[in-house]
């Protein structure tokens, strides 16, 4: 079985203090042997969460990056200035940024490529909604998420990591049951396995209401390679729990 991956996402939450507390729980009670672990933090934290976890093995990790280069945006982070504070991993195209910020999968696809370009992991996070689900089109919507980073990135396509985090589960306590994610699981490996001929080098990570009580369950599952974890990621002794799991599996 392949090394699995959690990520915390800390969301609009941190401030100097607490990070240095939440990052200092972290990695006191890091297990031996540990899965591989990133936090992706507020921007502006960016250099002192790289301080705190250098040297530590845990990885450095955005919550969105600019899906350009250089210029005129204001407010906008570029990949190359990520890169320069030591990030290796980018989420991109999570469910809050598509629904607040109007990002369509084509911004998410442009994000992704300017991420791969730099060097960084970008997460491609894919997920319904709950009345997709009901309609029957889940995965008709994750599959149109994914074929869009696909299409524009190519060949660099096994250089991703995809979360699959159903819009009704996160933040909500209501978690896809194992077989649930799964089932979504298996459907995007069959869309990479199709896109590269290295899919195994992408991890497919499940997100929403990932806890230290329903992780285990979760990535026991034979696609699931990890968690994107949003609640539980602020409060080390349960993002610990949650890595534990993912190291036992790994
Ligand atoms: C997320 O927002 O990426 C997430 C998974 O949140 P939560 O774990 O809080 O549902």
């Amino acid at each position: 079985m392949k090394r699995k991956l959690i990520a915390g996402n800390w969301k609009l939450n941190g401030g100097l203090a607490q990070n240095q507390a939440l990052v200092q729980g972290i990695l006191a009670g890091m297990p031996a042997g540990a899965c591989r672990v990133a936090v992706c933090v507020p921007a502006p934290y960016l250099a002192q969460v790289g301080q705190l976890v250098q040297g530590s093995g845990v990885d450095l990790g955005a919550q969105d990056v600019s899906a350009h280069e250089q210029g005129a945006y204001t407010g906008e982070v570029s990949a190359g200035m990520l890169r320069d504070f030591g990030v290796r991993l980018a989420i991109v195209g999570h469910s809050e940024r598509r629904q607040y910020h109007a990002e369509t999968d084509e911004v998410v696809a442009q994000k992704a490529q300017r991420a791969l370009a730099a060097g960084i992991t970008p997460i491609v996070c894919v997920g319904e909604t709950l009345a997709q689900r009901e309609a029957g089109q889940t995965e008709e919507v994750v599959k149109r998420q994914l074929a869009a980073v696909i299409h524009l990135n190519g060949h660099c396509i096994s250089e991703i990591a995809v979360a699959y985090e159903p819009v009704w589960a996160i933040g909500t306590g209501k978690t896809a049951t194992p077989e649930q994610a799964q089932e979504v699981h298996a459907v995007l490996r069959a869309q990479l396995r199709a896109a590269t001929p290295h899919p195994e080098r992408v991890a497919i990570l499940y997100g929403g209401s990932m806890n230290a009580a329903n992780a285990a369950a979760l990535l026991a599952m034979p696609d699931i390679d990890g968690g994107l974890i949003g609640g539980a990621a602020l409060k080390a002794a349960d993002f610990l729990t949650i890595i534990q799991a993912g190291s036992v599996l790994a």
